[in-house]
């Protein structure tokens, strides 16, 4: 059966596998990813259906339209030189139990709808939360993610911020905990204490006390600075994965699509190359790098060749739960080109942030960038994110009459949440598509279709190099594969 050498393989090519084989090939490292779909980019990949261009997932960014910026991505795009235009702007709806307004980012902006909701005190409460968040914020920027490494190359890369950790080490300890504590000290009025829930939830994935307060830190430094503008990438997130592609491809990578690995190859505790589900062989003289999940990627390595203490660890991560997805393609005449691109709808505060089918986001991202769509149509997808429990699509026969039905009953909530932003909606549809959990299974390979690393609320105190890493999975879930990149290492 054929064999390939390279220096480095990478396993998957969602953003954190192409940022890195990026990266590694710009710094003259022979590098293969190999990726199990036709399409590259992961959960943020794109796809079109009859005109429409669908955002498989995420959709809303900053930092991004501009150089030096905090956000990691931007930082290897520069290091690539890769381009990515953006259309930029600053508002979004909230459609909450208080009411449906549209808000800015920026701090004014809600400083004025929390009058209006809350009244004076509740203003105040806010203003202390961004003094205490201020230090927090720079700390949270002082080291580039892209300057952070594990050897002792560190000492150059990290080595020339000194001065700025240095400056900042009281605040930097403060954010290896979570930003429930720091809001707990501040934050009295409920209606704030749901918003940073919501605010935490969408980061992250988990309500305020599981979130890491690097991460909050990270999000403030970014969204209540003055002149924030959100940007979106212009022909949407497959524009951001093709500026990877492209890069990695200029600097000699290669990408592979369809090459599902079927098994990480060990030789003597070191990771050898991997095989491809098709027999192929790519044999990696320097590192294998996982950007699966951590559950997929335990999948991979044969047993034994990892200690068993370290595997029952990593194998015992908790989940978050799964999403429900709906894609549109509908006719837009008469929608007004004023209406938020990107919305939030919170059902009931009282069922708590993570409660199945009580959060919804919404974007329509042919408002921004009119070529996703067809002349007067528009694109849009809805999400139920990290709130829809898997057990409840486990082992469904995709095929049965069963799994028709549970699709509808459970795609209701989002059509009720997009009601809210455009009433007739039904009426305008032309393309519908519903995902599960199953759909995420399949097209973003991942176990059970979690994405990312879920709550373990109380019990987790962030360590040194997490915070380190978290900073990176601000933008991008970028953790598990830095932690394999370490693990699997020779
Ligand atoms: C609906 C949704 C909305 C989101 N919204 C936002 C947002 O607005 N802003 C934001 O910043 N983030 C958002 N996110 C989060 C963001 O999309 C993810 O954190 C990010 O895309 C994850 O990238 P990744 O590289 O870590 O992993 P993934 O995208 O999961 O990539 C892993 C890749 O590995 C491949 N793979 C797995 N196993 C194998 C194997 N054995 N062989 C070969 N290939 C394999 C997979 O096919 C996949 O391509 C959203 C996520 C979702 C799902």
């Amino acid at each position: 059966m054929e064999t390939e050498q390279t220096d480095i393989v990478v396993i998957g090519s969602g953003i954190g596998g192409l940022s890195c084989a990026a990266l590694l090939a710009r710094y003259g490292f022979d590098v293969i990813v190999c990726e199990s779909h036709a399409i590259a980019g992961g959960a943020a990949h794109a796809f079109d259906r009859n005109g429409y261009i669908f955002d498989s997932g995420p959709s809303l960014y900053s930092g991004l339209s501009y150089s030096p910026s905090p956000n990691p991505l931007r930082q290897i795009l520069d290091a690539i030189d890769e381009k990515l235009p953006c259309v930029t702007y600053d508002t979004w709806g909230c459609c909450l139990p208080e009411g449906d307004f549209d808000t800015a980012v920026g701090a004014e902006d809600f400083c004025e709808v929390l009058k209006r909701l809350r009244g004076d005190s509740a203003v105040a409460e806010w203003r202390k939360l961004q003094q205490v968040m201020e230090p927090l914020a720079s700390a949270a920027i002082a080291i580039p993610p892209a300057a952070i490494r594990f050897d002792l190359g560190a000492l150059i890369t990290v080595g020339q911020f000194a001065p700025s950790i240095l400056w900042n080490s009281a605040n930097v300890l403060k954010l290896t905990g979570s930003f429930g504590q720091i809001m707990d000290e501040v934050i009295r009025d409920p209606f704030i204490r749901n918003w940073l829930d919501l605010l935490c939830f969408l980061l992250s994935g988990l309500p305020a006390d599981a979130t890491s307060a690097a991460e909050m830190a990270f999000m403030f430094a970014d969204w209540y600075r003055p002149g924030v503008v959100l940007d979106y990438p212009i022909g949407g997130s497959g524009a951001m994965v093709d500026a990877l592609v492209r890069g990695l491809q200029r600097y000699g990578g290669q990408l592979i699509l369809n090459a599902h690995v079927q098994e990480i190859l060990v030789e003597k505790e070191r990771a050898m190359g991997v095989r491809l589900r098709n027999g192929k062989t790519i044999k990696a003289r320097r590192a294998v790098v996982s950007n699966a999940s951590v559950w997929d990627t335990l999948k991979l390595l044969p047993e034994n060749t990892i200690p068993k203490q370290y595997r029952e660890q990593q194998q015992a991560t908790p989940e978050c739960d799964s999403f429900m997805h709906l894609h549109l393609g509908i006719d837009g005449q008469g929608i007004s080109s004023d209406l938020a691109c990107h919305h939030i709808v919170v059902n009931d505060w009282g069922k708590g942030i993570t409660a199945p089918q009580n959060v919804i986001a919404v974007s329509i991202p042919s408002l921004l960038d009119p070529s996703l769509a067809p002349p007067d149509k528009h694109v849009i997808h809805v999400y139920t994110p990290a709130n829809e429990p898997y057990a409840l699509w486990q082992g469904m026969d995709r095929r049965s009459e069963e799994y028709a039905q549970q699709k509808q009953t459970r795609a209701e909530v989002m059509w009720q949440g997009l009601e809210r932003i455009i009433p007739d909606i039904r009426d305008r549809t032309e393309v519908t598509m519903v995902g599960t959990p199953l759909t995420h299974e399949r097209f973003f390979t991942t176990t059970s279709g979690f994405l990312w690393p879920g709550n373990s609320r109380g019990k987790r105190v962030f360590s040194r190099i997490e915070y380190a890493i978290t900073r990176i999975v601000v933008l991008w879930r970028f953790d598990v594969s830095w932690d394999w990149f370490t693990c699997c290492r020779c």
